[in-house]
């Protein structure tokens, strides 16, 4: 019997009759769901009420608690890094895959086959994180973000060097630098970044203070303070979500963006850092050469593309996941 593959707003298995979701946006009643990282758009099947099992890995449980300010309405089981566990009929083990403090892909056993997904997936190291951990694999699915020729970054320590450079000019000029930036993940990285090579005081918003506090209960080292009253120009930094673009007085602040899109495009009036804590269209392909899957299905963001360029360039089967109504046999 071999086991069935399918795209519904995130990954479905199915096997023997029982089936196993990752990273759903809602989960189905009584299912086994694996949630690869804490960020909104992998979580949502986390807030789905009803019976189940999640598998995730503690610091994901900590940083979703710490962001969604709730516990999921489920059955919870915490695995580590190489730990193997069974998920009804699925073996399942988890692994680094480098894109926030805690992320995991899975590789799961089902029908004598290895199939690893990756989640959202980063092949360098970064202040936070150390790169996903390749996995030797019959199928891989494989996350396609930047799965686009034209998105190569450059190193991380010469964006690390930028962003430093720039802060702290802007400070210099008597301004307030304010890093617009997603809370969990990125907001962390940009102050261990600030903290290790400025001497600026960083403050952030109350739910970015929440995040980094749960990074805090793994001994993650981040220093920054809720602002009460104003910041002192020339001596502080702010790092707060995207929604406050904007939001603050303008002729002070000097606001800034960090985000992999900024190879590609530019912002009037932000500075926009390629920082992205997913790998580039270069990496993507290392990571699956590192792989060595007999078959690679793509999912999130190009996946055509990435799909196009896995077959040509290293010649391996190579096509983007198909949705629920054309499922794929094993
Ligand atoms: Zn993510």
């Amino acid at each position: 019997m071999s086991a069935r593959i399918f795209w519904d707003k995130g990954i479905t298995l199915e096997f023997k009759g029982e089936s196993l979701h990752l990273d759903v946006q809602r989960k189905p009643k009584g299912a086994f769901l694996l949630v690869s990282h804490a960020h909104g758009d992998h979580t949502g099947g986390l807030k789905t009420k009803g019976e189940g099992r999640v598998y995730l890995t503690r610091p994901t449980l900590a940083l979703f608690k710490a962001a969604a300010g709730k516990e999921p309405p489920m059955e919870v089981k915490q695995v580590r890094y190489g730990e193997r566990f069974k998920a009804g009929v699925f073996r399942v083990e988890a692994f680094n895959s480098g894109h926030i403090f805690g992320s995991s892909g899975f590789l799961v056993e089902a029908g004598g086959l290895a199939i690893a997904y990756t989640g959202d997936l980063n092949f360098v190291d970064s202040l936070l994180t150390e790169a996903a951990e390749p996995v030797d694999c019959d199928i891989l699915i494989l996350e396609a973000t930047y799965g686009s020729p034209s998105y190569r970054f450059p190193s991380r320590n010469a964006v690390y060097s930028r962003i430093v450079k720039w802060t702290v000019e802007e400070a210099g000029k008597g301004r307030i630098p304010v890093f617009h930036v997603y809370p969990v993940g990125k907001a962390q990285e940009i102050v261990c970044l600030l903290n290790q090579y400025t001497s600026l005081q960083v403050y952030v918003h109350p739910k970015i203070a929440r995040i980094n506090r749960a990074h805090r209960r793994f001994r993650v080292k981040l220093e920054a303070e809720i602002l009460e009253g104003k910041p002192e120009p020339g001596r502080a930094v702010l790092v707060y979500p995207k929604g406050f673009l904007g939001r603050f007085e303008a002729g002070r602040v000097s606001p800034a963006i960090a985000t992999g899109w900024a190879v590609r495009y530019q912002w009037t009036g932000l500075e926009a850092f390629p920082l992205s804590s997913h790998a580039d269209f270069p990496q993507l392909l290392s990571y699956v050469k590192a792989s060595r899957p007999k078959k690679v299905y793509t999912c999130y963001g190009f996946s055509e593309a990435l799909a196009s360029a896995i077959r040509r360039k290293l010649g391996i089967n190579a096509e983007p996941l198909p949705s629920r109504g054309e499922f794929k046999e094993l």
